[in-house]
């Protein structure tokens, strides 16, 4: 017998779940259980994917430069505070790996995003959830939550997935509240969905103990790339820096989310369509009886009078090709929640919801 064992809870660590593709018997399928572009990438991303094919016997970049260059364009921000990772999750994977391990407590909410769990396991360190305010960031909470060995402290600003989004002098309050080991991450995965809003640069860049991550795979569409990135103080950047892999992101997803980011168009334009479809579908939604938050993000967290009910409802929407996200792993047993599709999907979803509402009425 070998006595070949991983480290202490790898094994407890619970998997994954990610959205569901396909429901078995039903074609012509519509995926709204992962958040994704309804539109896809933007055609310059696609392009950029077909040039880059005949170079891919080279090496990509080490260092990301013309994409951190890009991004600190857009953005307004100074590249070399920026990381690259494969997808935001490799950088909150990154935090954990550098920041927390055994005895360690990292912080998060208890609808927070899946990833937070995992990366704090991952690295050893004790995950602790504290409680939100009827689906929305509590900072009192997390600041009781709290202790000297705590040292990362998660949100998602807006949040996945209730939708739901904390102002800025709330995360200013936070971030001024935390005990001095601990560093402050901002899961920016859907502040491009927020008009005018930069993820909280401003309250980065007033301190030493707030970073953000970001991503390409929601808005830009480029979730099968795993592209994504992160900003904050120099001194974070440096150590995420030195545990990075030197070729973690590929030629062909470099120049992709370059082009992405480079197009202002596209993006306005799905932005736009998003928010425009995101109050019609609430709107349709709440009249038959299934109400929501104001979402921030591009999907909305319907909520049902019971477990029963939404379960059956997303069982009735599976059998029209609707495939939706059950949510009780994320503590919220009665509510499914949404991506905004293009309109032709949205109908579909509000009259599938209507008919299961007569079905059981
Ligand atoms: C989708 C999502 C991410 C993005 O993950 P990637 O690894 O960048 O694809 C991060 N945080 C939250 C809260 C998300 O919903």
């Amino acid at each position: 017998m070998n006595q070949i064992t991983p480290q202490p809870g790898i094994m407890d660590i619970a998997l994954y779940q990610g959205g569901a593709a396909h429901v078995k018997g039903v074609e012509n399928v519509i995926k709204l259980s992962s958040n994704e572009n309804p539109f896809g990438p933007s055609p310059k991303a696609i392009e950029a994917v077909r040039d880059s094919a005949a170079t891919l016997h080279r090496y990509p970049s080490t260092d990301h430069g013309q994409l951190r260059a890009a991004i600190g364009e857009v953005h307004g921000l100074d590249p070399e505070r920026i990381i690259c990772g494969v997808g935001s999750d490799e950088i909150i994977a990154f935090l954990c790996q550098a920041y927390a391990g055994p005895g360690d407590e990292v912080l998060y909410t208890e609808h927070g995003f899946a990833m937070y769990r995992i990366s704090a396991m991952a690295a050893g360190a004790t995950p602790v959830q504290v409680k939100e305010r009827e689906r929305v960031t509590d900072v009192d909470a997390l600041l009781a939550g709290c202790t000297e060995r705590t040292r990362l402290v998660f949100i998602a600003n807006p949040n996945n997935p209730t939708g739901t989004m904390i102002s800025s002098s709330e995360v200013a309050r936070l971030a001024d509240g935390l005990p001095p080991t601990a560093l402050l991450v901002l899961d920016g995965a859907y502040a491009e969905y927020v008009e005018g809003f930069d993820g909280g640069v401003e309250i980065i860049n007033s301190r030493s103990n707030v970073v953000m991550t970001r991503t390409f795979s929601k808005l830009y569409g480029l979730g099968g790339l795993r592209v994504g990135w992160g900003y904050g103080p120099h001194e974070v950047i440096n150590v995420l820096n030195r545990i990075r892999g030197p070729f973690n992101l590929s030629s062909t997803a470099l120049v992709a989310a370059e082009a992405a980011i480079c197009d202002a168009e596209y993006v306005e334009k799905c932005r736009a369509e998003n928010a425009r479809l995101r109050v019609w579908l609430a709107e349709a939604l709440a009249e038959l009886g299934v109400p929501s938050d104001t979402s921030c993000t591009n999907f909305i967290l319907a909520r049902f009078a019971s477990q029963d009910e939404a379960e059956a409802c997303d069982t009735f929407l599976q059998s029209r090709g609707l495939i939706v996200r059950r949510v009780a792993g994320y503590n919220l047993p009665n509510a499914l929640r949404i991506t905004i599709g293009d309109e032709d999907s949205c109908k579909r979803v509000a009259d599938a919801v209507r008919a299961f509402k007569e079905s059981v009425a």
